[in-house]
């Protein structure tokens, strides 16, 4: 076959076909095509500002390798004066992550930027595989997803970065327009092509490979012969995505440009006013962001913890109705020992008074004949410790503890929060009270 002369009449020869335009191009053009995009796509989206601080997102795979590959190569090139550095979450999959953060530290190594890495075990005592274990193949990513979603932040506010860049690239993004439009969810659809994502006072997300190809991507990892980890989760499910996927690349096939198309669609659409638009607040218990009273994270852990972990899957009306009745459950369970308690404990022995100690009468008298009845010191009865057992194991506090959480929350503000961090998702206090 005779050589294809490069496309850009470099004088070599072609080595490739850029699946984005169909260019025949030599490995140089391509090099340089592929990161000029990104760099159009970088100041025109005015992602970054000279002196800022960048985390990488760096899960060790091409996405993100190639985005760390090219940021460094582009901050030397054009002098954004940006400080990189990698920020990886460990879920505790066994089998997959422990081996791409393998491949995360040889990034580090070989760009030299400063590695954090932070661990859903460590941030909320609980890894991928044993979540797993609790609720199953089903749901799994839905977990994994929020988790990693708040992991991202936290590690990025303990960075104190400007923003955080993720590899989402042009693929993925208009897989997630297709499934938005087909299930009909408008306010995604609205907000998934942002190039900018992050509400005030939150730290925001840029996608610097929102226009480019995942198939150039590949290549270009190919070619520059960087590592990477190309292994699947062991945990992947056959989730709606892999559908939406499966139809891109078909439509791909027949005509390259779909991609773009479609994030052009995207990015067009104007939403009826009457679309309502979920409210970004900060969650009572973590303090991130949230678009609920109690963020996603917190629930599901609450759900994983109480061993309800179908808590926070579907609609949150269902998850309230489900903690409603779990702690109308475990209320009746304290207020039998309590009965039980000042039954046994009550000086007027079965004379038990309503009116005073608010306990239950025997069946016959509604109050304690006795004038001396010592019930209605309620509040001095000996400390019940199976009830304290109990209040313990359902993170319920007691009046006494609650007023002296507030006391300490009052004395230290918010900042106080970090510092006496329970092992969960809340990032607050251990044992918070149960309301939603
Ligand atoms: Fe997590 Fe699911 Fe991705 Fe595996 S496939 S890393 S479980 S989100």
């Amino acid at each position: 076959m005779p050589a294809v002369p490069c496309k850009t009449g470099c004088g070599k020869n072609a080595m490739l076909k850029r699946p984005k335009t169909g260019d025949a191009l030599c490995k140089e053009c391509f090099f340089w095509a592929f990161e000029t995009e990104i760099h159009f796509t970088i100041t025109k989206g005015e992602l970054f500002k000279p002196g800022d601080s960048v985390a990488v997102a760096a899960s060790g795979g091409k996405d993100s390798t190639v985005l760390a590959h090219v940021l460094k190569t582009l901050n030397n090139r054009y002098n954004y004066g940006l400080d990189l550095m990698l920020l990886s979450i460990d879920e505790g999959i066994t089998g997959y992550r422990d081996d791409s953060l393998e491949t995360v530290k040889r990034n580090r190594d070989d760009y030299e930027m400063n590695l954090k890495i932070l661990s859903y075990k460590d941030l909320y005592g609980w890894t991928m595989d044993e979540i797993v274990a609790q609720i199953g193949r089903k749901n799994n990513c839905t977990f994994c997803g929020v988790f990693r979603r708040q992991a991202l932040d936290r590690g990025a506010a303990m960075l104190n970065v400007k923003c955080i860049a993720t590899g989402h690239n042009a693929d993925d993004i208009a897989e997630t327009v297709l499934m938005n439009v087909l299930r009909g969810d408008i306010a995604r659809l609205k907000r998934c092509t942002a190039i900018t994502t992050g509400s005030e006072g939150t730290i925001p997300r840029v996608k610097p490979l929102k226009y480019t190809y995942e198939k150039e991507i590949v290549m270009y990892a190919h070619y520059k012969k960087l590592v990477y980890f190309s292994t699947e989760c062991v945990f992947a499910p056959n989730a709606y995505r892999g559908h939406a996927r499966a139809l891109l690349k078909d439509l791909e096939k027949i005509r390259p440009s779909c991609i773009m198309d479609i994030i052009y669609s995207g990015e067009t659409l104007s939403v009826k006013e009457e679309v309502s638009m979920p409210t970004l607040r900060v969650c009572s218990r973590c303090k991130f962001v949230s678009s609920q009273e109690v963020c996603k994270a917190c629930v599901l852990l609450e759900g994983l913890n109480k061993g309800l972990p179908k808590l926070g899957i579907g609609k949150s009306s269902k998850a309230k109705k489900m903690l409603e009745e779990y702690n109308a459950k475990q209320k009746a369970e304290i207020d039998k020992l309590n009965y039980e308690f000042k039954k046994n404990n009550c000086v007027s022995k079965g004379k038990i008074c309503k009116s005073k100690c608010n306990n239950v009468s025997n069946g016959k008298n509604d109050e304690c004949n006795d004038n001396n009845c010592k019930c209605s010191t309620e509040l001095n009865l000996p400390v019940n410790p199976k009830i304290n057992k109990l209040l313990e194991e359902y993170g319920l506090l007691d009046d006494n503890q609650e007023q002296s959480l507030n006391q300490d929350l009052t004395k230290n503000g918010n900042s106080g929060l970090e510092e006496n961090t329970c092992a969960g998702a809340c990032g607050g206090i251990d044992g918070f009270s149960i309301a939603f």
